[in-house]
């Protein structure tokens, strides 16, 4: 079985959403009844995202098998509904270091190794060996960065040699670009795409596809002008116009014949229309923009100047709004510079503080989840929000004073949070953390239990601290109980109080296994009771 490969290049600048794209060509085709994946190759010298600022480069997504992955992957994943692992992001330190070990270990017999033949044969038997060990019936591998980056040429080399190699019919280019207008009635110019493809070209790699990026649909002059100078016909131009959501995408593909395209060059017979299955889909579009007053949600934590620093939590809460027909409008709260006053929060129907790492920003966490208890306002705290809802809750309802994690102090008299102990001889901060799936194991009568109506769920993990098992006795005779573990007892999970409308803390991420028509259960709940307040 040959698997077709769609790859996806950017041209002109970053953040054009060749994620959204390399997305909605997938599901696309997922709705036409195909075997999909997606690749994302991020071509920074870096082994995975893991240690890089969320301020800077948008969230770390963790897979199930524990990868700390690019967030596009979280895009792949709620599109697709369907798991990705990690070896599908692949860097080129991932691709290096391999390269070198077998230097290393004399596997190249004496050869000099260089970047072709040696790295770019590397790059692409990673993706073979997915898309055959996946039996896939079309891979699409999104190439991250812009065209004329140094970083990214050995991989668009890779990806032109497969071409050659598989044939035309077997591999197709979409190249994302931008048609910019400068004034709302402004004519779209066509300059910066063309340049692009010429940066494309240069390299011997001619687009199939063209999917420009512009503020209003793409007048049919400009789609004459862009197919004239770039050589892709016409109808291969399309436009990737703004939408309300980023769901819609498919659907303003589709309308433009992309799947027939796709097909076609693919010479590929007797494909399903996806029109059967789109209707489930559009249903979960058109649920996600409800039109009604919205619930609104106070998002306290420290990387709040960049939306897509948390964005799998911002989607996880409006995949739980559309489920009870309401929008949910989050808004940011600096946990820096909050200084306890409940006027800023008591304005809000509940309280989410995401994951985190270190003292910056935590004593405002820690008053924002005291405030949120004691005035009952519904709080999610999500893994490093799990823990210093503890903290907080040591240190106002049982009287341990000064009472921390010490990722925060590693003096405190009171070590309510403290390093796994496995963690203790942990030297590297790249991969080391806690990463991925485990099983968690509920206890009955709990909230939790009516929010899963399981006894073991499985969630994703990221964290190098964990709540401090001396104080069980204590938390759970002053209100606060433990209503979820993993690994027979040893590790607390999540935390609720009983008599609270809604106050519960997860050591996992509900979020990263939350899709569009899909709200992870404890989102839900949290939204239901947000709803009600
Ligand atoms: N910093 C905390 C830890 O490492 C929480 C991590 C997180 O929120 N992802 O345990």
């Amino acid at each position: 079985m040959q698997t077709k490969f769609i790859f996806v290049t950017g041209g002109v600048m970053s953040g054009l959403g060749k994620g959204v794209v390399s997305s909605s060509i997938s599901k696309l085709l997922q709705l036409s009844n195909q075997k999909v994946s997606c690749v994302k190759i991020d071509p920074y010298l870096n082994y995975d995202a893991g240690t890089m600022n969320p301020i800077a480069h948008g969230e770390v997504f963790v897979t199930e098998d524990g990868g700390e992955c690019d967030m596009d992957m979280g895009n792949y994943e709620r599109f697709l509904n369907q798991n990705i692992p990690k070896s599908h992001n692949i860097t080129t330190a991932q691709i290096y270091s391999t390269v070198i070990d077998a230097e290393r270990k004399g596997e190249y017999l004496g050869a000099c190794v260089q970047i072709i033949p040696h790295v770019t044969d590397e790059i692409k038997n990673r993706i073979r060996t997915i898309a055959k060990d996946e039996q896939l019936d079309i891979l699409i591998v999104e190439c991250g960065g812009t065209v004329g980056d140094i970083e990214s040429l050995p991989f668009l080399e890779a990806l032109r040699q497969i071409r050659v190699e598989d044939g035309q019919n077997n591999v197709i280019f979409v190249h994302v670009t931008l048609a910019p207008s400068l004034d709302v009635v402004g004519e779209q110019k066509t300059k910066p795409t063309q340049h692009s493809v010429q940066e494309l070209r240069r390299i011997g790699i001619q687009p199939d596809l063209l999917c420009v990026r512009c503020s209003s649909e793409l007048q049919e002059k400009t789609k004459k002008k862009i197919s004239m100078f770039t050589n892709v016909t016409t109808n291969d131009v399309l436009s990737c116009h703004d939408v309300k959501s980023i769901f819609m995408v498919p659907q303003i593909l589709f309308e433009q014949g992309l799947v027939d395209v796709i097909f076609k060059k693919f010479e590929k017979v007797g494909y399903i229309d996806a029109s059967e299955n789109w209707d489930e889909w559009n249903k979960i579009v058109n649920s996600m923009n409800p039109n009604d007053n919205p619930i609104k949600i106070a998002m306290v934590g420290k990387y709040v100047t960049l939306a897509d620093s948390y964005v799998s939590v911002n989607h996880a809460l409006k995949h739980a709004g559309a489920s009870i027909g309401k929008p949910v409008e989050i808004d940011w709260i600096d946990s820096e510079t909050f200084n306890g006053n409940i006027d800023e929060l008591q304005k809000y129907n509940g309280i989410l503080v995401p994951g985190g790492f270190g003292t910056r920003g935590s004593e405002g966490i820690i008053k924002t989840a005291n405030l949120a208890r004691e005035k009952n306002i519904p709080y999610l705290g999500i893994c490093f929000g799990f823990q210093l809802a503890a903290v907080s809750f040591a240190r106002n309802a049982c009287n341990l004073s000064n009472a921390n994690s010490t990722e925060i102090d590693d003096k405190t008299e009171y070590p309510i949070i403290d390093l796994l102990p496995e963690q203790d001889n942990v030297t590297d901060m790249g991969g080391s953390l806690r990463l991925g799936a485990n099983e968690i194991k509920i206890k009955d009568d709990t909230n939790a239990q009516k929010i899963y109506q399981t006894e073991i769920i499985s969630k994703r993990h990221r964290h190098r601290y964990e709540f401090n098992t001396k104080y069980l006795d204590q938390f759970s005779k002053n209100g606060m109980i433990f209503s979820g573990d993993s690994d027979n007892g040893r590790r607390m999970e999540i935390l609720e109080i009983p008599s609270h409308k809604f106050f519960m803390g997860v050591q996992y991420h509900p979020e990263f296994n939350s899709r569009p028509g899909h709200p992870e259960n404890t989102f839900k709940a949290f939204i239901n009771a947000a709803a009600e307040n």
